[in-house]
């Protein structure tokens, strides 16, 4: 008999191409990891230290599942990245080693209550409720890392009802996969499931009710959501 006073949550996870479920545990994400997004939010992209922020497990949406338009916002945002599966944890990873502790990759999106984000940036509050909200994260099916042995190129793009609207390359990446993984290992300690996104190219922009989203990131796969 459980000693659980209630049935524990179920287990988010995100399928793998060619079968099986990858746990996540945690989920990450790299704010302003390209120039030319950071200079839309008005920022200055020096390669100041990568900074981070989470969302819960379960904001996973995955099996390209409609993503219902959220509460308390009029200006939902996509945010196309690729991210990053840790198989093998560890803390103060070298950068050397980082891409030893990936399992595999995936095409993600960073949804974003911008309105929300902004409001609490201006304040100086937490950005959790812009960014962590339920279902934030839809994630299209990941792949082996072996499958993607050179994380350091590769176009990401977005399109919405066909037309594009994100257009990047991983080699434009402020900071790479393997130092953002070396990084954020520094900062607490990586365990398998820990997803990481890994930062959005520029074009980032709204979405309404019945927009059709659809990602890629080149050699790694692609995420599809509609918004409900
Ligand atoms: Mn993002």
């Amino acid at each position: 008999m459980s000693e659980y006073v209630f049935a524990p949550p179920a287990v988010s996870a995100v399928p793998v191409a060619g079968g099986g479920l990858f746990p996540v545990r945690r989920i990450y994400c790299v704010g302003r990891n390209y120039a030319a997004h950071a200079r839309e939010m008005g920022a200055d992209p020096t390669r100041e230290p990568p900074f981070f922020f989470a969302k819960p497990a379960d904001a996973v949406l995955t099996g390209g599942a409609d993503l219902p338009y959220p509460p308390q916002t009029k200006n939902l945002h996509h945010e196309m990245e690729l991210v990053v599966g840790i198989g093998t944890g560890g803390a103060d990873i070298p950068v050397a080693e980082a891409l030893g502790h990936v399992w595999g990759y995936a095409a993600g999106l960073d949804m974003t209550r911008r309105d929300l984000q902004n409001a609490a940036k201006k304040e100086g509050k937490p950005w959790e409720m812009g960014k962590g909200f339920d279902l934030s994260a839809p994630i299209g099916t990941m792949i082996p890392a072996a499958r993607f042995p050179d994380p350091s190129r590769g176009r990401v793009a977005l399109t919405v009802n066909g037309q594009i609207r994100q257009q990047g390359d991983l080699a434009d990446l402020i900071w790479s996969i393997a130092e953002t993984v070396a990084f954020l290992s520094g900062l607490v300690r990586l365990a398998p499931g820990d997803l990481i996104f890994t930062g959005t190219p520029e074009g980032v922009g709204p979405v309404v009710r019945g927009d059709l989203l659809e990602g890629v990131v080149e050699g790694v796969g692609t995420v599809r959501t509609r918004i409900a």
